[in-house]
């Protein structure tokens, strides 16, 4: 994955944080400029949609002020808005592009001390350990090229922490994690996806085989691990692109994973921002608005039709059962 930024946008008090200071030494000959919010930067929501991609080049850096936690009921207790929101990555339905070109750049947070002892509190006053989702808003592992965020956060949860940190990634930088004395306590979940889908609509983000191998060599360093297949995109070719995916994930996963690891599958939800962007910044892009098999979710948001899911779970779960039956499926969704 290409980290070159070309221009840092920052909060003043940043500096105050030993985050902050490194990062600033770190991009030292990018152009810096101040901000005073990382969430309202006028010229980038006033930007056209063509510039999208111009916009993943610029780093923002700010304190995170919002520390709300939603409940989730799938693999975590907790959702936790943690040290980055936003992607370097350009997926073509990335559900962080929530509000134009608001979310859509990488936005670094250097209060990681406050965010932890929320977390480490919530965990030590519950009734049983909780487990915390922390990358729902971002990718951590590519995050964690740019601050070592995820070893930092993988060294002290598994020292001070009751319960578990979960994250998933559609990156295969795992390696400065796979000696960290993570207790158990981290599940790690790689997202994966059919190599042509990977390679046309998850733009910028690792190829399949390599995902897999960091998968194997996570399960291997002992980290608990899950499959999410995510997001189940259904192109015309569908079921041949996700049959083989399937096969290949048989043919390459160690046993180690197949025998200990968990599955979760979501299908693709859409929107009408999406295909806004979508349209003027990548105009050659598969078109992943489907208006035969979606239907609208309320607020401009496209699910796909009922009999479009049964078909898909139906698919899905007897493929995986005949080659991956070791593995439970959580749930799809
Ligand atoms: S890697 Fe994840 S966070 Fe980044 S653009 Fe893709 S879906 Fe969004």
């Amino acid at each position: 994955m290409n980290m070159n930024f070309d221009a840092v946008y920052f909060e003043p008090d940043i500096l105050k944080y030993e985050l902050g200071q490194m990062l600033r030494k770190k991009y030292d000959e990018l152009p810096w400029t101040p901000i005073e919010s990382h969430n309202r930067i006028p010229e980038f929501s006033n930007a056209s949609n063509k510039e999208f991609p111009k916009l993943k080049q610029h780093l923002i850096i700010g304190i995170r002020k919002t520390h709300k936690y939603s409940a989730n009921e799938k693999v975590s207790n907790w959702l936790v808005p943690y040290t980055s929101s936003g992607c370097r990555a350009m997926c073509l339905y990335c559900y962080l592009v929530c509000n134009y070109n608001k979310c859509a750049y990488l936005r670094l947070f250097v209060n990681r001390e406050q965010m932890m002892d929320k977390i480490l509190k919530t965990d030590a006053t519950s009734a049983v350990p909780q487990t915390f989702e922390i990358g729902s808003n971002s990718d951590l592992v590519l995050e964690n090229r740019i601050t070592d965020n995820l070893i930092w956060t993988i060294e002290r949860f598994s020292k001070e922490g009751r319960g578990s940190l979960t994250f998933p990634t559609k990156f295969d930088m795992v390696q400065p994690l796979l000696s960290l004395d993570h207790r158990g306590k981290i599940i790690f979940r790689m997202s994966v996806n059919p190599v042509e889908i990977i390679r046309r609509i998850e733009i910028g983000t690792s190829p399949l085989s390599s995902r897999i191998q960091a998968l194997n060599d996570m399960a291997e360093a002992g980290y608990p691990v899950g499959l999410l297949i995510a997001p189940v995109i259904l192109l015309p070719e569908w079921k041949k692109l996700y049959g083989e995916l399937v096969e290949q994930l048989a043919d390459s996963l160690s046993n180690k994973v197949k025998k200990t690891g968990f599955i979760e599958i979501i299908l693709m939800t859409y929107s009408f921002v999406h295909n806004a962007i979508n349209t003027e910044a990548f105009p050659n892009a598969v078109n992943l608005y489907d208006r035969s098999q979606m239907t609208g979710r309320g607020r401009g948001k496209y699910s796909y039709r009922t009999d479009a899911r049964e078909d898909t779970q139906e698919y899905l779960r007897e493929k995986l059962s005949k080659c991956l039956g070791s593995m439970p499926i959580l749930y799809i969704s």
